[in-house]
């Protein structure tokens, strides 16, 4: 599903350059789930960013599907996001206009799905994460766990081949953590994805069918 080939990314030059990953290599199979640890500053974000289609790498192959997306113009690479990836931000970007429920519909909106069915999909997977009862409100109305989880659900609308989660539980207690992390599993698992969940919650890591780390630019298989 997904194939990082010597990645590399370099942020600055000449002498302040910061070189962020340095031949970074990793593939994600279709029902996978891999948990990313590694200290605040290893480029866990960096590497999801480059993953997603969000930013290009300095050098390296990324291939979604067996596409070489490096080569794609930022165009091709827009649609190819809209319809294969989900992504969950760090800090969640929901708009701040709209209630939770138009969050989550917006995105299948603009895939051509109608309203009727967006709505309905999206309330599904806000009860799914246990945030039905808060649909009408909006991003300001919740709490920052409420918005994690709202982010969350707007990732998976889509139905993408891959759900990218930068820190997606971070300000949620331990109890939802894991209502949410088994709620996003079962979605992978139904829909056949892959995911990749950046995380500081080692019982959350664990529970991944694999673990990651990023050493020195390089990523590498960890264990808890
Ligand atoms: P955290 O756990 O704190 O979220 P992280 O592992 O996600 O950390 P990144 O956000 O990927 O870390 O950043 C990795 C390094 O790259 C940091 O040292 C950061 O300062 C640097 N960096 C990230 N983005 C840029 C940028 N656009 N320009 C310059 N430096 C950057
Ligand atoms: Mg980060």
């Amino acid at each position: 599903l997904l194939e990082l080939k010597d990645v590399r990314q370099t942020y600055g030059d000449g002498a302040g350059a910061v070189h962020v990953l340095k031949g970074a290599d990793l593939t994600v199979r279709r029902g996978e789930i891999i948990a990313l640890i590694a200290p605040s500053g290893a480029g866990k974000s960096t590497l999801l960013h480059i993953c997603g289609l969000l930013e290009r790498p300095t050098a390296g192959d990324v291939d979604i599907d067996g596409e070489r997306t490096a080569k794609l113009a930022d165009r091709q690479r827009t649609l190819l996001r809209r319809h294969l990836i989900g992504y969950v931000y760090q800090f969640h970007h929901l708009l701040p206009e709209f209630s939770a429920l138009e969050n989550v519909t917006m995105p299948q909106l603009i895939a051509g799905e109608s309203q009727r069915d967006g709505d309905q999909r999206s309330k599904a997977l806000l009860d799914a994460m246990g945030i039905g009862h808060r649909t009408t409100h909006r991003p300001a109305e919740l709490s920052g766990g409420e918005q994690q989880r709202v982010a969350i659900a707007r990732a998976a609308a889509n139905r993408p081949s891959l759900i990218l989660a930068d820190e997606p539980t971070g300000n949620l207690d331990p109890a939802t953590s894991d209502t949410v992390f088994s709620a996003l599993a079962e979605l992978i698992r139904q829909q056949n994805a892959g995911c990749i969940i950046a995380t500081h919650n080692h019982d959350l890591a664990r529970k991944a069918d694999r673990i990651v780390t990023i050493v020195e630019g390089r990523i590498q298989p960890a264990t808890l």
